[in-house]
């Protein structure tokens, strides 16, 4: 089963209307002849001036959260409608930091990623333990849980992008080995297979996260389970356009 690699790029709170456009514009000439799909998660905000920016490019456009509800008094919160309406194909849910700063758990990580199926939008869900759990061999047991219930009653796990990024490798520059990487996915793969089906499995993408960088991309790249990745530093400068092409 050949599953089409996908790069994402995740930056988080960076760039402005100007500084994004310049970057994207950069970026257009040097990603067209990827092989491989192509997304920026770009603050909310920025959204409608970068779906510009990139427009008549292959790079799609994402968000890095989105609320559960239809719509509502949730105020400051973004739905899915307005996602789409500006043509985001996208979304990260779950990230470490929204975890770590912003109470997401588990429950929401789920009802986030119900919600953005429903509406047609690709969720990204991103799933990985803390240095504290690695070290003390909860790693399968975190991943385990977060599959499980952040998962819970998704109909077509193939249409859901999993994420595994190590809390401990996140812009701290620490990357997990080619192997760990890997391993940890190959495990993430077996148990999406226990949950759902052995041949969706195959199919699910599953993105490596953590400090990946022009320099090391390809050798995570090379990894049987590892079809992409999700980028956080890297993706605000050009060298996400070298991670993009580890290929070539
Ligand atoms: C991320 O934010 O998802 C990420 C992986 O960040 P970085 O690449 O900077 O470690």
């Amino acid at each position: 089963m050949s599953r089409k690699p996908f790069i994402a790029g995740n930056w988080k709170m960076n760039m402005t209307v100007e500084s994004g456009k310049k970057l994207i514009k950069e970026l257009k000439p040097l990603v067209k002849k990827a092989n491989c799909d192509v997304a920026l998660c770009v603050p909310a905000i920025l959204i409608p001036e970068m779906v510009k920016a990139a427009k008549g490019s292959n790079i799609s456009i994402g968000a890095q959260n989105v609320h559960f509800a239809e719509k509502g008094a949730y105020t400051g919160e973004i739905s899915a409608d307005m996602l789409k309406d500006y043509g985001v194909k996208y979304v990260i849910i779950g990230h470490s930091e929204r975890r770590q700063y912003f109470g997401e758990t588990d429950e929401t990580v789920n009802k986030r990623t119900l919600t953005a199926l429903n509406a047609g939008l690709t969720p990204i869900v991103c799933v990985g333990e803390t240095l504290d759990e690695r070290e003390e061999d909860l790693t399968e047991e975190v991943l385990d849980r977060q599959l499980k219930v952040g998962l819970n009653g998704i109909e077509d796990i193939k249409k859901v992008v999993i994420a595994y990024e190590p809390v401990w490798a996140i812009g701290t520059g620490k990357t997990a080995t080619d192997e760990q990487a890997q391993e940890t996915i190959a495990y993430i793969r077996k148990k999406i297979g226990e949950l759902f089906c052995p041949k969706c499995a195959e199919e699910v993408i599953i993105q490596y996260g953590g400090s990946m960088n022009a320099g090391n991309c390809k050798g995570l790249m090379a990894q049987p389970d590892i079809d992409g990745g999700l980028i956080g530093g890297a993706s605000l400068k050009l060298d996400f356009a070298t991670i993009v092409n580890f290929d070539k």
